[in-house]
């Protein structure tokens, strides 16, 4: 059974009982001391604001190449849709919609669901349709896998960093940022303290 008023410390496995913090307070297991979870008080607009960033970076990352490189004075330069289609191309249906779907769709949608999800909750309106955009970001949140391309990209990189002159694009820093922006918010974030600011704004009204 799930009780929302009991929270487990992950460090000694004692069971607390949870209390409504004021902003910028932290609960603490009474057993350890260790930190439970924090006032997440203008959680929305943290998450507004970054998201929208995230969005914006996001264009930035998908319309300027990631990398130019110079072999031997042939250069070319590379964007993330352009390497996918190429794989398309050469025959890789597959990889290359599987690519599309977690490089493209999915990090897309998971920034426009919590931008969407943070502006209906800062206005307080749409109820319904942010507790959908939430189930959705709870589904997509695994398949965003731009961080695992922006390190294989980096291995690359080291591989023919020896004969060629890599310049890295604009799109190469806007991915880096947004990369961190999605672990901050994401990763960084539990799905369950999202729905807590979901009740916040919408049943305490
Ligand atoms: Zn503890």
């Amino acid at each position: 059974m799930y009780r929302r008023d009991l929270i487990i410390c992950d460090r000694c496995q004692s069971i607390n009982k949870r209390l409504p913090l004021a902003a910028k307070e932290e609960a603490r297991c009474a057993e350890c001391g260790a930190m439970l979870y924090s006032s997440d008080v203008g959680l929305e607009y943290k998450i507004l604001s970054w998201s929208l960033t995230a969005l914006v970076l996001f264009v930035l990352a998908n319309i300027y190449p990631v990398i130019s490189i110079d072999i031997a004075g042939m250069s070319g330069s590379l964007t993330i849709l352009e390497a996918i289609s190429r794989l398309y191309d050469e025959g890789f249906l597959f990889v290359s919609f599987f690519a599309l779907l977690v490089l493209v769709v999915f990090p897309f949608l998971l920034m426009s669901f919590l931008f969407a999800f943070s502006l209906f909750a800062v206005a307080g309106i749409e109820k319904e349709a942010a507790k959908t955009l939430l189930l959705g970001v709870s589904v997509i949140r695994r398949w965003s896998m731009l961080d695992i391309f922006f390190i294989s990209v980096l291995v690359a990189m080291i591989k023919i960093y020896e004969y060629a002159r890599i310049e890295f694009g604009v799109a190469f820093w806007a991915l880096a940022s947004f990369i961190v922006l999605e672990i901050l918010l994401v990763r960084m974030v539990p799905v369950g303290q999202l729905w807590d600011v979901w009740e916040r704004r919408y049943h305490a009204a």
